[in-house]
């Protein structure tokens, strides 16, 4: 298979400051290991650039023009205690949605089967009006509305393993029924939401909520459940909300997930995607604060959709 690596320079000057979990090194690392790998089949491919629109059908109009009026000349600003911009995250914001974007016009042109986007700041726990949680633009999010806008998809599943609840994706497409959210992820835990019993207007939200301590035997007995459901819905895409932050090493969260279980989620996941909708996936990058473990099960995870 040939898998899209969509990745940008830009992240390299998204600062959010010394000690600042979300750090540039997190796409650094995993850009060394893809350079040092130097596999055939691995395409590299920049951001495309959009128009403004396409962020306004995911994001209210204020709060973009919010956004785009809150990056500093210098130094750093806070748009939420934890959501911290740089001169430099002005063009990043930009290209982590535009990574999304060429992903996504990549598997649909056949450029490639499937593609990664290493990408920051990440994107799931921004909600339509709201940056929070690292997130400003919800990357994930505006690429599921672009498959229904341009492509005029009428099925598409988002499934988001970060180990926190993607309460802004969920926040956007509540009341989509065009739109399959499932989640996996600690609870209770930040940001709060992700109770089993957020159903979505359509019934088209999905979450599995699994207490601290969750090992990986127990994390795939329960990913089960995702598969039947995406069975049941028949995607025409999936779109992977990627953190690698239920890692047992990951200083933010309390799963004990291994590097290795991200090829075996990724390997089942594939493997029904193949069936329902020619293994169509685009998978971007969300948490993950442990580098190691970030940089190793970032590997496993695409060594999967490579195969
Ligand atoms: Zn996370």
């Amino acid at each position: 298979m040939k898998t899209g690596l969509i990745t940008s320079n830009s992240y390299q000057n998204h600062n959010t400051g010394s000690g600042h979990p979300e750090k540039i090194d997190r796409v650094t690392v995993i850009i060394n290991n893809f350079n040092k790998l130097n596999n055939k089949n691995l395409i590299w491919k920049k951001p495309s650039k959009f128009k403004r629109e396409l962020l306004e059908n995911t994001h209210n109009r204020d709060y973009i023009n919010f956004i785009e009026k809150s990056f500093p000349e210098k130094g750093l600003s806070f748009l939420d205690g934890d959501t911290i911009i740089s001169p430099g995250s002005k063009e990043a914001t930009v290209d982590a949605v535009g990574s999304i974007i060429a992903a996504i016009d990549g598997v649909q042109n056949k450029e490639f089967h499937n593609a990664f986007c290493a990408v920051r700041p990440p994107g799931h726990h921004a909600e339509k009006n709201k940056a929070m949680g690292f997130c400003i633009y919800n990357n994930v999010a505006v690429g599921t509305q672009y498959l229904l806008d341009k492509y005029k998809l009428n099925k598409v599943a988002i499934v988001d393993f970060d180990v926190h609840h993607g309460n802004g994706t969920q926040d956007i497409f509540y009341d989509n029924e065009k739109v399959l959210y499932i989640s996996t992820h600690q609870y209770p835990f930040y940001p709060g939401t992700g109770g089993d019993d957020e159903r979505g207007k359509y019934n088209n939200i999905f979450n599995v909520p699994l207490p601290a301590g969750t090992t990986s035997e127990k994390y795939l007995s329960a990913y089960e459940f995702v598969l039947k459901k995406l069975k049941e819905f028949k995607p025409e895409f999936i779109l992977f909300s990627a953190g690698f932050d239920a890692h047992e090493n990951d200083p933010l969260a309390q799963f004990q997930l291994k590097s290795k279980d991200f090829y075996e989620l990724t390997k089942r996941t594939l493997s029904l995607a193949k069936s329902c909708c020619n293994g169509k996936i685009v998978s971007v990058l969300e948490g993950g604060y442990d580098l190691n473990a970030l940089k190793e099960s970032v590997d496993y995870h695409v060594k999967s959709l490579l195969e």
